[in-house]
């Protein structure tokens, strides 16, 4: 086998940790490989469609050093403001409970919302742009390591070596299976249904997290488009086999469920773009790195959407990982297994508990247990009368 190109570290998998991965280490002007099985321009969806992720501060600082920020194709929307209600099943929202103001804790918002097409527009856009970065989609790719060195042979392609293999190829990563790292499965039996709406009245940069029994229903504000000049996405969590049923609902009996559970705050609304179902479950690798291997993002952590974290995790991720090879100085060798365990002492506490405070929230809020119930509503009750730990939960969502 001709092994004759040498990166610094090979990526596998494209998804918008591994494109923000290869963005930032190549901004250093490392020499990049990345991999994707996909072909990456049919993952712009040319039309609205309704996704979109909720960006923490702290990850908006590696979209900025990746260059990414500047490149999104259309505004982020910021997250001014954040209310916390819950209710019984098909009601809208009980009056207020908790009521988190950015203004509490600074001038900068919570976060943004941004479309997921806009975030691929922008990482499709600076993988071009950026010279030290070879890219190779829709391609697979088998990997060997030892203590030297990783060979990355692409099937019916080239073969070369990088310092280090970067495993973020999602929550199923081939690379973490051969490298036998154990994984460990939280399943939830819930699904999350996705939409986005048009809305009659604004939102003013307001999100709504309505907990029912069956899972959360957020709402979440969104930036204008030509066709719609107030705009919301809808992340709807209940028990799969109802979310089945939802996704599969006519128009007219699907605005209706989402109608009741929003309330009328925002006046009427439409449905706008598709509907899009996901099958929830948590999950943990064992450890985050090996031999010349780190796994990053979804392929070493999966949490349940109810904070939108996941991948402000997968972000953060890269940004520890990125700073921990600066700090290490120019020329440093990125599989080092000093750096790989400092990496891994950063990021593999810090996501389990993240994972934990989500599983918790889960169980917490989807029960219909009176004394649960109860429970709950004081503890709303208590934090909003309590300034500082309240924005002590506000500078953790903020990701600062
Ligand atoms: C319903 C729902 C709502 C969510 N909302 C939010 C939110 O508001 N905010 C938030 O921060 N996160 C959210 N998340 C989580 C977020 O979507 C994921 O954490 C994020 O997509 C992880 O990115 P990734 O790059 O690690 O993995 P992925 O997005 O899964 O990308 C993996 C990439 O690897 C490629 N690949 C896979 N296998 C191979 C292989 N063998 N060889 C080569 N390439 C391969 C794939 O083609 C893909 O491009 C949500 C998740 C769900 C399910």
């Amino acid at each position: 086998m001709k092994t004759a190109t040498v990166y610094d570290v090979a990526i596998i998998g494209a998804g918008p940790v591994g494109g923000a991965l290869a963005c930032a280490l190549a901004a250093s002007g490392l020499r990049i490989a990345l991999v994707d099985k996909a072909a990456l321009p049919p993952m712009e969806h040319p039309d609205f469609d309704g996704r979109a992720y909720a960006i923490a501060n702290g990850s908006k600082r590696l979209l900025d050093e990746a260059g990414l920020w500047d490149e999104l194709p259309f505004v982020p929307c910021p997250i001014l403001g954040i209310r916390v209600t819950d209710g019984k099943p098909g009601r809208p929202p009980s009056p207020l409970k908790l009521h988190f103001d950015h203004s509490a804790v600074g001038n900068e918002p919570f976060g943004w919302i941004i479309e997921a097409r806009a975030l691929r527009i922008a990482i499709n856009r600076r993988l071009n742009e950026i010279p030290n970065i070879t890219l190779f989609a829709p391609a697979e790719a088998s990997v060997s390591r030892n203590t030297d060195a990783a060979t990355v042979q692409i099937i019916n392609g080239p073969a070369f070596t990088a310092k280090l293999v970067v495993a973020a190829d999602g929550r199923n990563s081939q690379v973490r299976a051969k490298a036998g790292i154990p994984v460990t499965r939280i399943p939830y039996h819930q699904s999350a249904v996705l939409c986005a709406i048009a809305h009659e009245k604004p939102h003013h940069g307001l999100a709504l997290e309505h907990f029912l029994p069956g899972g959360p229903f957020a709402q979440l504000p969104m930036s204008p488009i030509p066709e719609h000049k107030n705009l919301s996405a809808i992340v709807f969590t209940d028990k799969a086999a109802i979310a089945a049923r939802l996704h599969e609902l006519q128009p007219e009996r699907f605005h209706y469920e989402i109608a009741r559970r929003l309330g009328s705050q925002l006046g009427k609304i439409e449905i706008v773009g598709k509907r899009w179902t996901y099958p929830l479950s948590a999950m943990y690798a064992a450890r985050y790195t090996d031999m010349r291997l780190a796994l990053m993002g979804d392929a070493a952590h999966g949490v349940h959407p109810i904070a939108g974290q996941g991948l402000n995790l997968g972000l953060r991720d890269v940004l520890a990982f990125t700073d921990l090879l600066k700090a290490a100085g120019p020329g440093a060798d990125p599989g080092e297994p000093a750096l790989l365990a400092r990496y891994q002492a950063a990021r593999r506490p810090a996501n389990m508990a993240m994972l934990a405070a989500t599983d918790t929230l889960d169980r917490l809020f989807s029960t219909n247990n009176p004394a649960i119930r109860l429970a709950r509503d004081l503890g709303l009750a208590a934090v909003e009368r309590m300034p500082r730990l309240k924005a002590r939960f506000m500078r953790v969502a903020m990701g600062s």
